[in-house]
């Protein structure tokens, strides 16, 4: 045997697997199992079980397996299956020939069910679904007995065979253990371990019409396959005295489970029947949309499995539940693709700018670093001209405080080539628009750099306009627009979709070396952020790029914060859940910004003119705002819990930010937000004791 990987974070399932190593407890192996239920594709909350599962494995040179969870008859099932040993296999595990399918112990399963009914402790039940709810109790109330309970052994096998045979109607009878209906635990009081289905199952075909539920097939499918440390979430620690119970009384083998908290990821959500939802309704292109939080998009993203898996061991394991930063995961991207990703120079909104002074017909090819961060990664050349694109956000023509980039009369740093000054800014007759910048270039700076040692205040990226290739460019921001989507159980999650999570610009230039750029390739455009060439749309005739992710790293800043307060150092937050992401997740630490900043806030004093509760949503209220427009504003505030009675509100005046994109919500679009104060108690919107009027300014 290897011997244990002592370099790894610690976490207390090491501690049980390192006890029970040294006890002998499981004769010395370490045999652990992915479970994945085939209804649906993996996400990144199913990567940290498969890098937990598989890495113990690895770690204490014992083995993993792959497992189908399929006890459900499920149409997809097959696909499903596919995309999820894909999956294992690019994060880059390997489960060799451990490739199991929990339909395939259905005969054992059978034949277990049978000795429970031998033994006298499972019987069938003729109670329909919810006649067994209503009897089993509450946490409150003790359950009731079913008058099937005491139903002889021989009758019950001779049911039991029947129904097998298909002699009866779906739900018309279950098998039951006999536990004890009494049990504080109420997975233990009778639990259904049988039921009757007459459907089509991907692998059995239709050889069953009964089918054993999930509890009365995962502890005894880890108990055939010899598991040792049978880890899965928290949600089925009560499930385990029940596991338990099975195996005891079948006197089988008896694998450990250890509950540990599952991921929760902010700005995302993480359940298969929510992303199902947003596949089926169209709110994303598919399971593989690079929005979405599963393996597939994050690949699609252009995300590396090694930046996953450095995530997941970032986050560390732990019983309680919390959520992480979704710039955490972001961060170890960045980490990841800075060191191998290669620069190359990319305009996504496109300025002409001609070099009036630049000879028409010269070409000069440039040498450019691929990567800076790594020296044998080797340099390129990149073509010069007289006519160039740079970004349209890197001139302003009346540029404000602090905006060092290219103005009329200015002169800054083309990288790898020349200094440039804007002596004209040509445009449209007509609208007024800048249709291009007329600059002369330094033929002495031939580089980046002037031999009188003048300064420039920014450097910039540009193409050659005749020699770069046009491309399709997606930008995605959050797929939500608040941290936890599911938090508020009155509201849809959908009703929280990011309007603007997918921009697709289709005129920007590239330079030309990525004419042969392979599918899924990932590239730093210098300056923007890191982009690969989708697998799917991208093609040598038509360029696809997908941002990956952009350069700046907003959970440095939280990092920095979050040392700021606490004093820690990050090393000690490393591997435990309750790091500065989670809190920072749920309350976030006010980021710095500057006062320039914060004058972009457009606040205008508006008059509320009408005020209305939402049906189907308590804590919003539909607001009709006066801010001097001509047309009052919709505004949806989540003020209801303060305010049960909106009439109230009409008349009052309120501060209103002006000049936030407009945000579709599942009632309408909302035009803004009111200001508030206090917190969840104490909160009422904050307002004025003069007489400004609507629409006037706020500062
Ligand atoms: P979902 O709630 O998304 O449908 P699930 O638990 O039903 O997830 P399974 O296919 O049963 O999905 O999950 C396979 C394994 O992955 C299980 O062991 C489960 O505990 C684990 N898992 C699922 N979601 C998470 C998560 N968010 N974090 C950690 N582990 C998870
Ligand atoms: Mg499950």
């Amino acid at each position: 045997m290897t011997p244990p990987d002592t370099t790894r974070t610690p976490n207390f399932i090491r501690t049980i697997i390192e006890e029970d190593l040294k006890t002998n407890k499981h004769g010395g192996r370490v045999h652990t199992r992915f479970p994945p239920e085939p209804n649906g594709y993996l996400h990144i909350g199913h990567a940290k079980s498969i890098c937990l599962n598989f890495g113990l494995a690895r770690d204490y040179g014992g083995l993993c397996n792959l497992r189908f969870d399929d006890t459900n008859p499920s149409k997809e099932e097959k696909e499903y299956v596919e995309s999820i040993k894909k999956d294992v296999r690019w994060l880059g595990f390997d489960w060799e020939d451990r490739e199991f399918y929990a339909s395939d112990y259905f005969g054992q399963l059978y034949e277990y069910a049978l000795l429970l009914i031998r033994k006298g402790k499972a019987y069938v039940d003729d109670l329909s679904a919810d006649e067994i709810r209503d009897y089993r109790g509450t946490l409150t109330r003790p359950g009731r007995e079913s008058p099937y309970r005491n139903r002889p052994v021989e009758e019950n096998l001779d049911l039991f065979e029947r129904m097998r045979k298909g002699e009866f109607g779906d739900g018309s009878r279950v098998l039951r253990a006999k536990i004890d209906m009494a049990a504080p635990n109420l997975n233990m009081r009778d639990p259904v371990m049988y039921r009757i289905l007459h459907a089509h199952h991907h692998r059995s075909g239709d050889a069953w019409c009964i089918y054993p539920t999930y509890d009365f097939t995962h502890g005894q499918s880890d108990s055939i396959e010899g598991i040792t440390h049978s880890i899965c979430t928290l949600e089925f620690e009560d499930h385990r005295p029940l596991y338990d119970w099975f195996i005891e009384e079948l006197g089988i083998y008896h694998s450990q489970q250890i509950e540990f908290a599952r991921l929760n990821l902010s700005y995302t959500v993480m359940s298969k029947r929510m992303l199902l939802e947003l596949v089926e309704g169209g709110y994303v292109t598919g399971w593989d949309d690079s929005r979405m939080p599963t393996i597939s998009g994050l690949r699609r993203r252009g995300y590396t499995p090694e930046s996953i898996r450095d995530f997941c061991e970032r986050i560390g394991v732990a019983k309680k539940e919390s959520m992480v930063d979704i710039a955490l995961l972001e961060h170890c991207l960045r980490e990841d693709l800075n060191k191998r990703a290669p620069r190359v120079m990319a305009v996504l909104r496109p300025l002409k700018v001609v070099l009036i002074n630049y000879p028409e017909d010269k070409l000069e090819e440039l040498d450019a670093l691929n990567n800076p961060e790594d020296p044998g990664a080797g340099t390129r050349t990149v073509p010069f001209s007289r006519v160039l694109y740079i970004e349209q956000d890197d001139f302003r023509e009346d540029p404000p405080k602090k905006f060092y980039r290219l103005a009329p009369g200015r002169e800054v740093r083309l990288r790898y080539a020349y200094f440039i000054r804007c002596v004209d800014v040509v445009k449209d007759q007509k609208t007024g628009e800048i249709r291009e910048l007329h600059c002369t270039y330094d033929p002495e700076t031939r580089g980046g750099d002037s031999p009188d040692g003048r300064k420039v205040g920014a450097t910039l990226h540009w193409v050659s306009a005749a020699h770069s290739l046009q491309a399709e460019v997606r930008l995605y921001d959050q797929l939500f627009t608040v941290q936890n989507p599911t938090i508020d159980e009155e509201t849809d999650f959908k009703a929280y979709l990011n309007p603007d999570s997918l921009e697709t610009l289709t005129d920007c230039r590239v330079e030309p070396g990525l004419k042969a750029a392979a599918p899924g390739s990932r590239y730093q455009f210098e300056r923007l952020g890191y982009f690969c060439v989708d697998p799917g749309d991208s093609s040598p005739e038509r360029l696809v790029f997908n941002r990956t992710v952009t350069l700046r790293d907003t959970w440095a800043k939280i990092q920095k914060a979050g040392e700021a307060s606490s004093g820690k150092a990050h090393e000690e937050a490393k591997g435990r859940e309750t790091m500065h992401a989670g809190r920072h997740a749920i309350e976030p630490i006010g980021e710095e910004i500057s006062i320039e900043d914060f004058s972009r806030i457009d606040l205008r004093v508006g008059i509320i003119r009408e005020a209305s509760a939402l049906e189907g949503a308590k804590k919003l209220i539909r607001l009709m705002v006066d801010i001097g427009e001509g047309r009052p504003r919709q505004i949806f505030a989540g003020i209801g819990s303060a305010y049960p009675e909106p009439g109230t509100l009409i008349g009052r005046k309120v501060i209103v930010v002006a000049n936030l994109k407009p945000r579709k919500m599942s009632f309408g679009i909302s035009e803004g937000m009111v200001l508030s104060g206090g917190d969840k108690e104490r909160l009422c919107i904050t307002t004025f004791d003069g007489d400004p009027l609507p629409g006037d300014k706020v500062s």
